[in-house]
């Protein structure tokens, strides 16, 4: 059997970090990855369309100053395309393809608690050890696949924006139906709309859409900031989503001001695009009151632009801006002024099922060659407990968190000796720019590890007072925003049957100061032994 010191599961840039991390300290590490090659979320989410919401110059890699001042990316968001080729480049420069092993799916992890190893396999059957695990599985690696009835009758296409085909799809004159309306399907709507014969979107919430406003990058804004990109970097760090110091830290309520000068204001971040709109004010996602104003002009902008006084209506989100993934889009509501694209809402019209050549609704019946799902991933935790993984006394994750996922910092659970998280359930993540958050979580594992090895020690875990605490903390911040009013998946609410619990941590530069505190008090909280 082999046996290695770590194995990193999944060579997204959480993996592919690590891998360079734990390598370059001397340890005997492989990355398994499911895959055929690097990049994780860019390799699957192919769907025409699928473009970063983080900007260029943030959404990468700051390990490195020689990487980050010789990649040239073309445009302000990056599109898949792009950074996949980001990814591959970083896979060769750094010479990490020699430790991955494509292709390998990894079934079970179970700890043997005598041997103090992990015993993992997969699909190849093949059987491993190792002392360290680290699960670097991405928190949007899950496809949802709601059922419909009949969807087994159904004899055309059908086709996920998480799991797009590698080959070129043709949708030139097809029938297309798209069931969802979350940051995939309002990227991609745009582009099939104009590919296809004709589209019919299934909308069942509405959501908020920001114009993205992508263009090519300057060689001015590029030089500019890579002359000083460690402190662009370090100030984006202090941010509370790890991103934007040019536009975020607002200091005045939205409330404080002039009805005029909050119009122009909106107006203006509208007109730049992008999460910068929510930078507007200070308390956008904390005050219903301040909340609504945003919301309401946001509602006025898709009236002005969609010419259906109907379809505009159905199209205007009524719920709270930001609770939900905020989207970003280009030409999204304008879509909807084309004679080939329709709207359906499934609240008045629902779904009944699926024929062998379309979709029933209760009142229509339509025709399509192909179906696309957009409808979202099981996030957060999904990946990790489709893995068979025990811990001590042969306990299943899935039993210890089957009331909501439990961990200290995001990184570690009790019962689960040296079994690590990169971006896991109660740590900042999908709030923040992941790079920056996994780069946090890879060095934090690194010294961890280091630590543990210099303390002639072998089991790390943390206790389960420090992780009851930490739950509670991450709620308890949680619930001093607006994040928990509305259905979203950082709630795991778009899974039937998934505990309503409030995944993510907000607030990364205090989650940063946290960690390293942590570590300063010898490791407070975790058994070291
Ligand atoms: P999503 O935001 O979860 O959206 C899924 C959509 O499918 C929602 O509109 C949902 O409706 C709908 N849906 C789910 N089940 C349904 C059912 N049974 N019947 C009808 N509609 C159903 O998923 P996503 O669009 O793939 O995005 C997920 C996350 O990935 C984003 O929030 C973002 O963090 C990330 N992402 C980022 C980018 C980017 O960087 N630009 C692009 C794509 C994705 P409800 O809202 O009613 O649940």
């Amino acid at each position: 059997m082999r046996e290695l010191d770590v194995l990193i599961v999944g060579a997204g840039f959480a993996g592919m970090y690590m891998l360079h991390r734990l390598r370059k300290e001397g340890f005997s590490v492989k990355c398994f990855e499911k895959g055929a090659g690097v990049g994780g979320t860019w390799y699957w989410n192919r769907y025409p369309g699928a473009r970063c919401d983080v900007e260029s110059m943030e959404y990468s890699y700051s390990w490195s100053e020689e990487l980050q001042q010789e990649w040239e990316w073309s445009e302000r968001y990056s599109g898949q395309p792009e950074i996949l080729r980001y990814a591959n480049h970083v896979a060769d420069r750094f010479d990490l393809r020699r430790d991955i092993e494509f292709e390998t799916e990894v079934l079970s992890a179970h700890f043997h608690a005598t041997a103090q190893r992990w015993i993992v396999k997969t699909r190849h059957s093949e059987t491993l050890k190792c002392q360290y695990l680290i699960m670097a599985t991405g928190c949007l690696s899950s496809t949802n696949h709601p059922h419909f009835d009949g969807l087994e009758d159904f004899n055309g296409r059908t086709l996920h924006t998480g799991e797009w085909p590698h080959n070129e799809v043709n949708l030139e004159n097809e029938k297309v139906g798209i069931i969802g309306t979350g940051s995939s399907a309002i990227q991609a709507i745009p582009h099939i709309a104009e590919e296809c014969g004709h589209l019919t979107v299934f909308q069942r919430t509405p959501n908020f859409s920001i114009p993205a406003r992508n263009q090519p990058l300057s060689a001015e804004e590029v030089n500019g900031i890579k002359a000083e990109y460690q402190e662009f970097r370090s100030l984006n760090r202090l941010m509370p989503a790890a991103l934007g110091a040019k536009f975020m830290g607002a200091t005045q309520s939205a409330l404080d001001v002039e009805d005029e000068r909050r119009r122009q204001e909106f107006e203006n971040r509208w007109e730049y695009g992008g999460f910068s709109f929510l930078g507007a004010y200070n308390d956008l996602g904390l005050k219903l009151e301040a909340n609504k104003l945003a919301a309401q002009f946001v509602r006025e902008k898709v009236s002005s632009i969609v010419c259906d006084p109907e379809t505009a209506k159905k199209l205007s989100p009524h719920n709270v801006i930001g609770c939900k993934r905020l989207c970003l889009d280009t030409n999204y509501y304008e879509t909807y002024n084309r004679d080939n694209v329709e709207l359906v809402d499934v609240n008045t019209s629902p779904i009944e099922r699926f024929t062998a050549d379309g979709i029933k609704t209760s009142d229509s019946v339509y025709q399509f060659d192909t179906v696309i799902f957009a409808t979202g991933f099981d996030a957060m935790t999904g990946t990790l407990l489709r893995v068979d993984i025990r811990g001590l006394n042969g306990q299943t994750l899935k039993e210890k968190w089957y009331a909501g996922p439990i961990t200290y910092l995001g990184l570690m659970t009790s019962g689960f000796p040296n079994l690590f998280m990169i971006s896991g359930p109660g740590s900042p993540s999908v709030l923040t720019n992941m790079i920056i958050s996994i780069e946090q979580h890879v060095d934090w594992i690194t010294d961890c590890i280091n630590s543990i090895k210099g303390k002639k020690a072998s089991l790390i875990e943390p206790t389960p007072d420090a992780e009851q605490e930490w739950v509670q903390y991450v709620n308890a911040v949680a619930d001093q925003t607006l994040y928990p009013t509305c259905n979203s998946w950082y709630l795991g609410a778009n899974i039937p049957g998934k505990p309503r619990v409030f995944m993510p941590h907000v607030g990364f530069p205090n989650y940063v100061a946290r960690c390293d505190d942590v570590v300063a008090n010898d490791y407070q909280g975790f058994v070291i032994q």
